[in-house]
């Protein structure tokens, strides 16, 4: 197994744009489908529960603003699809599928072929994603989506190659009790294991790579996961493999013992602030220039709206929750 190692700054994002492409990917199919069955939950009236365990996307939520992580988890109110995120979801499932193929079948057109079923899957496992284009009556915009589908998974082939990977897991459903109570759970794209037994955590990524001195921000979700690896199974992942499709760059981070104790440490104190939040019902809003993507600016205080009423019994706790900073 040959393990990419470069990593350059050439074409990096700015960190707001790496934000929303680290927000619009931070759903997988899976995840996808299961913040649907959220939205239907309260459709049907299904009661709201306190949140019950960390995923790394809604816990950089937190870290951008905690109302955003109050509407998304307790409120659960709706989203609009985005053309970005379903792509991402879109070229997410492609290089998954491929993997079912012989390894000297995995070649670019054979990957692009994947790609109308793939869309239909989504349609149908995903009805909202339609309206993404109801007033494209040509098809046009849509050809050009797709399009954009096809380059990005072009791209891949210049940056890893599939005929020579056999991965140990694809979209792989983790997740770890710290001792604490704290659940983490998420969906890791690829883990691979070379021969010698070291383990390397594989996340996809349809954005640009960060500038290198916001690498630390990118680097937390696969350290999130690392962390759950390592207590799962006793081992520190050898390394964690950022793939940018959108700018054909690879980051790579190697870990050690103590970054993982210092991610805990970090999730430990982010959950804590989540719990007393929760309690008191004290979600502050915390503006910055994301805003501009959030879909919830209607019921943010910040923009004159009014959130929804809290859905949660409030309790005594003495602390106010405080945004708690990334990276
Ligand atoms: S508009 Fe901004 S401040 Fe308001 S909830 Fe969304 S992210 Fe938070």
């Amino acid at each position: 197994m040959v393990w990419g190692m470069e990593t350059s700054s050439e074409g990096a994002a700015e960190p707001a744009q790496t934000a929303v492409d680290t927000a619009a990917e931070a759903r997988t199919v899976a995840e996808a489908a299961a913040e649907t069955a959220a939205v239907s939950d309260l459709v049907t009236g299904s009661a709201a529960i306190p949140p019950a365990s960390l995923s790394p996307s809604r816990a950089s939520d937190f870290m951008q603003c905690p109302l955003l992580y109050r509407f998304r988890v307790i409120d659960r109110l709706p989203e609009k699809p985005s053309e970005a995120a379903t792509r991402g979801t879109l070229v997410h499932a492609v290089l998954e599928r491929l993997f079912d193929a012989p390894a000297a079948e995995r070649t670019p057109p054979r990957a692009k072929s994947l790609i109308p079923g793939q869309w239909d899957r989504l349609r149908e496992t995903r009805p909202e994603v339609v309206e993404l284009f109801a007033d494209d009556p040509q098809g046009e915009r849509l050809a050009r989506w797709l399009g954009e589908a096809e380059q990005l998974v072009e791209r891949w082939f210049t940056l890893e190659d599939p005929s020579r990977l056999e991965p140990a897991e694809r979209e792989l459903f983790v997740e770890a009790e710290l001792e604490s109570g704290l659940r983490l759970r998420g969906i890791i794209d690829r883990v691979d294991v070379a021969p010698t037994g070291e383990v390397r955590i594989v996340d996809y990524k349809t954005g640009k790579a960060p500038r290198p001195e916001y690498s630390e921000g990118a680097l937390f979700q696969m350290k999130f996961y690392a962390l759950v690896v390592w207590r799962l199974k006793n081992v520190v992942p050898r390394r964690l493999q950022l793939v940018y499709l959108g700018s054909g760059q690879v980051l790579t981070y190697d870990p050690v013992l103590a970054d993982l104790e210092r991610v805990e440490r970090k999730l430990l104190a982010l959950w804590e602030a989540i719990r007393l939040a929760t309690e008191t019902g004290d979600w502050r809003p915390r503006p910055t220039k994301l805003c501009g993507w959030c879909d919830h600016q209607a019921h943010c205080p910040e923009f004159g709206g009014t959130p929804p009423p809290y859905p949660l019994p409030v309790g005594a706790a003495e602390t106010s929750a405080q945004p708690v900073e990334g990276g």
